[in-house]
């Protein structure tokens, strides 16, 4: 399986990071199979970074294969939908795009991307989905899908001219405003709507 995800997907999480770029085609990355955290396993803070942020992003599981999805049939590639944390590590990505070189190792480390359970997306509105994160408790992030700049079935679109989609692909969709740093000891925890959905310690 892969993990395809998208960068700069909500407007006000862009500005925090990237003022001057308006993206004209989803900014699509990918994380290895071994970047997977499942099971409420702890995340272990890598040595190689000082600043590891959390990115809370909607993710969608695609269910069958597909290239070249025209939008218009996209949402019957995915069936299931779950909540993840896009672990950025910030200084070394922020080198990278100094000099213009990839992301590759800052976003796609071993346990960068820890996913919670998958649901069922029936009975849920996947244009406008509300989800959040906890760190220790507090509210960090709040999100809404409707936000999105490029909506899922987009993504799908756009990233399946590219990449043939198979089924147990992962898509992360992308985090709103509020990313942050994590420390030792932290406890994130993910909501889709008010359903709790993974809760794990940073160690
Ligand atoms: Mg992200």
């Amino acid at each position: 399986m892969k993990i395809i995800a998208v960068g700069w997907n909500y407007a006000e999480h862009n500005k925090e990071l990237n003022p001057s770029q308006l993206p004209k085609h989803p900014v699509i990355f990918m994380k290895p199979e071994t970047a997977l955290l499942k099971d409420n396993k702890p995340f272990y803070l890598p040595d190689f970074s000082k600043r590891v942020d959390y990115e809370c992003e909607l993710v969608v599981r695609i269910s069958k294969m597909g290239k070249n999805i025209a939008k218009k049939f996209a949402n019957r590639y995915y069936d299931e939908i779950g909540l993840g944390i896009d672990f950025t590590a910030r200084d070394l990505q922020n080198e990278f795009k100094a000099i213009g070189t990839p992301w590759e190792i800052c976003k796609g480390f071993d346990n960068s991307a820890p996913v919670s359970e998958f649901i069922s997306k029936e009975g849920y509105d996947m244009n406008n989905l509300r989800f959040s994160l906890k760190k220790n408790g507090e509210i960090v992030q709040s999100g809404n899908s409707a936000d999105m700049i490029f909506s899922i079935d987009e993504i799908i679109e756009y990233a399946s001219k590219f990449f043939t989609l198979k089924t147990g692909d992962l898509i992360f969709t992308g985090t709103p405003v509020g990313v942050g740093p994590v420390s030792i000891n932290d406890q994130l925890e993910g909501y889709i709507e008010d359903k709790k959905m993974f809760q794990f310690n940073v160690l």
